[in-house]
């Protein structure tokens, strides 16, 4: 098992407009910021269970600048030999509008072309296809010959380690959206994050 030093990194602020699906006919709704927050506790209580190291590298409400998420990660990254990755925890959204939309799934990605973060998202990948439900669209893009997604992420960029990001479905699919408020699913999406990590530490 090699050493692994997880940096989490919860998306999005309070405050940042969007990033919220519509509302419920019961009046509620998913907020990002709030979402995300969750999740990285319960992956960070499950880390913790695991003996694995981790830091929350945004514990504020409020959002924290690209640069400033970038610069903790290779900030802490410093004091470690080679060892961290960093996992940053979204919900995909499809409009921006207020309006329920038709996209959905599950897909993590990577910075462009071949990078040590590959690695790291196929075992999340293959922890996805292990725990969620038989059928649960994990959203794929094999043009460049591995399972992720590709996109050029601030902090997939600027980040001096291994670094995914991750959308957790879509917030603005109403089915989505009802599953995702549910304490059943911030659960199994915290333990695909660290099933997946372990996948990575056993390589
Ligand atoms: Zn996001």
């Amino acid at each position: 098992m090699k050493k692994v030093i997880v940096l989490l990194d919860n998306g999005h602020g309070k405050e940042t407009p969007g990033k919220r699906s519509p509302k419920l006919e019961d009046g509620r709704r998913l907020f990002e910021y709030q979402w995300t927050r969750e999740v990285v506790a319960i992956i960070a209580r499950l880390l913790e269970d695991e003996g694995i190291t981790y830091h929350i590298i945004t514990p504020e409400e409020w959002d924290v600048k690209l640069e400033e998420r970038c610069r903790r990660a290779n900030a802490i990254a410093r004091n470690y030999k080679d060892e961290c990755v960093f996992v940053s925890v979204h919900c995909n959204g499809a409009g921006n509008q207020g309006k329920w939309m038709e996209a959905y799934g599950w897909c993590a990605y990577t910075s462009r072309g071949v990078t040590k973060a590959d690695k790291l998202a196929t075992c999340l990948y293959e922890a996805a296809a292990e725990l969620f439900e038989k059928g649960t669209r994990l959203r794929k893009d094999y043009s460049d010959g591995d399972v992720d997604q590709e996109a050029n992420f601030y902090v997939l960029k600027h980040t001096s380690m291994p670094a995914v990001l991750t959308e957790n479905f879509f917030m603005d699919c109403r089915k989505e959206c009802e599953w995702l408020l549910t304490p059943e699913a911030k659960g199994l999406i915290a333990k695909v994050y660290v099933e997946g990590i372990k996948k990575y530490m056993a390589l």
